[in-house]
């Protein structure tokens, strides 16, 4: 099958979040299938953009309202990555450093999705799947159906892949203009709530409706920010399937990050330098358990709970624990994790800003990872911790809980709670304390368990594939 993905983000060339980790890697495993998968994004102003070679593969120009727009499509000419990747350039709209913009994102990725598809119908030999990821391309699958300059691409098959619902990507009708003309019968397939809602169009129109998990699935029937009832009518062609992670680039035997490797032989011995190198340079007492956040601090991931829980654990344990963070985000929780580094030294420590050589280094050094979660698609950490030896604690949320099982239970590995607040944040830390100090030789065994699991690609690539061949075979 020939699958064209459509994103905002593709590691290593422009990630924010797990969006980028999964657009980078699906294709890749699609490839070794033997399909062939393609990635078409915006071209951004980022280091990987200018640090590789790029081959200028088509021009042409759109219309956004009156405005006219050329663009050009760029590949990146050695195929280093596995799968061919175009990259969208459109002057003064995608060439930013920020992925993200406050003011203009609606027209940054309107653009990009009609240059995309605009390209696409230049071509002789059509691909069999448009698979468009949140919010961003999600214009595409209603586009490709009722736009009149598109209409050879109608009979192309479309999957819609929501890693996040609550950003849905919504704007004014005032903008109805930018839309090449379509068959108006159809605009209200683009209404919802009076405004034009670009995720709730992708899941009316897409033949296919796929999120990262099954339980994230279950979820948005009840609690997707307005779109429940979709949700609940069209269940017949929504999909969860959980993400898998690149076992190429999260390998604690080659990381690329790390100066020292390990596998399960000898991840003990291994995990314990990692944790003594983390220490110094965090200043923390390598003695204690050391408890890791890695992530965006945001109300979503249940950020907003660390100061208070972690400061109050360090204060029930007396200085027997160590926590650090990594991340950035909500200004308020920035500032608080700063000023609970001042009034705690030796037991916490936080980096903020995006890192990705420190996350690494932080998955092997951690002895726990925690993830508060108030919503979770899938999320990628607890399984890039399960991949390094490192427990995670978990809140039984979406993608959590369909991949930690609890220590309590019948061959159980994390430690599972189940309310995003500080006093259950609190009880799991404890837990986690009491193993390692009074358990470490059972916690050694299952450092060795967790890292044999298997969550790599190729169970979801073949998920992925047979909702591909279901639609194919629909008329
Ligand atoms: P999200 O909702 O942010 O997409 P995921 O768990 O799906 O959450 O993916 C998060 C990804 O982003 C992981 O690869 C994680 O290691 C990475 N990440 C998040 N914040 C940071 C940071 N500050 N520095 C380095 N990596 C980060």
């Amino acid at each position: 099958m020939e699958i064209i993905h459509f994103a905002a983000e593709c590691y290593p060339v422009a990630k924010v979040g797990g969006l980028a980790d999964v657009v980078g890697a699906l294709p890749k495993y699609q490839c070794q299938a033997g399909h062939y998968a393609k990635v078409v994004m915006p071209a951004y102003d980022t280091r990987f953009m200018h640090q590789n070679s790029w081959q200028n593969d088509y021009q042409g120009y759109i219309y956004l309202g009156n405005l006219e727009l050329p663009y050009t499509i760029l590949r990146e000419s050695t195929n280093k990555l596995g799968y061919d990747l175009y990259c969208v350039y459109i002057q003064g709209l995608t060439d930013r450093k920020n992925i993200y913009s406050e003011h203009d994102d609606t027209e940054r990725f309107f653009a990009f999705q009609l240059a995309a598809l605009d390209w696409i119908n230049q071509w002789q030999h059509l691909p069999d799947i448009l698979h468009c990821h949140d919010h961003h391309t999600a214009l595409i699958p209603f586009l490709k159906q009722y736009a009149w300059k598109f209409q050879k691409l109608r009979n192309i098959k479309t999957v819609f892949t929501i890693h996040n619902g609550l950003y849905q990507g919504w704007f004014s009708w005032n903008k109805l203009h930018y839309f090449p003309a379509f068959d108006t019968w159809k605009s209200g397939l683009l209404d919802w709530a009076g405004t034009i809602n670009p995720m709730s169009s992708a899941v009316r129109c897409a033949d296919a409706i796929t999120t990262v998990s099954p339980s994230y699935m279950r979820e948005l029937q009840y609690s997707s920010y307005g779109l429940e009832i979709l949700f609940q009518q069209l269940s017949y062609k929504c999909y969860g399937i959980l993400n898998g992670i690149d076992y190429e680039v999260w390998n604690p035997a080659t990381d690329t990050y790390l100066d020292k490797h390990y596998t399960i032989d000898n991840v003990n011995e291994v995990k314990a330098q990692h944790k003594q190198e983390i220490c110094e340079t965090f200043r923390l007492n390598p003695d204690n358990p050391l408890i890791a956040f890695i992530g965006r601090l945001v109300h979503e991931k249940g950020a907003d709970l660390l100061p208070q829980a972690m400061g109050q654990a360090m204060y029930e344990t007396q200085g027997r624990i160590c926590f650090i963070a990594l991340g950035s985000g909500s200004s308020q929780i920035e500032y608080e994790l700063e000023r609970l580094k001042i009034y705690c030294p030796g037991i916490f420590n936080c980096y903020i800003g995006y890192h990705e050589a420190l996350s690494h280094k932080i998955y092997a050094a951690a002895d726990f990872l925690l993830m508060p979660s108030r919503v979770e698609p899938c999320g990628l950490n607890q399984m890039y911790a399960l991949r390094y030896g490192t427990i995670p604690i978990v809140r039984r949320v979406g993608g959590l809980q369909d991949t930690v099982q609890d220590i309590g239970e019948w061959e159980g590995f994390g430690i599972c709670f189940q309310q995003p607040n500080v006093l259950d944040i609190i009880h799991a830390t404890h837990r986690a304390t009491y193993l390692y100090y009074y358990n470490f030789d059972f916690l050694k065994s299952l450092r060795q368990r967790i890292m044999t699991f298997d969550n790599s690609w190729q169970n979801s690539q073949r998920k992925y594939e047979q909702v591909y061949r279901k639609i194919l075979q629909e008329e």
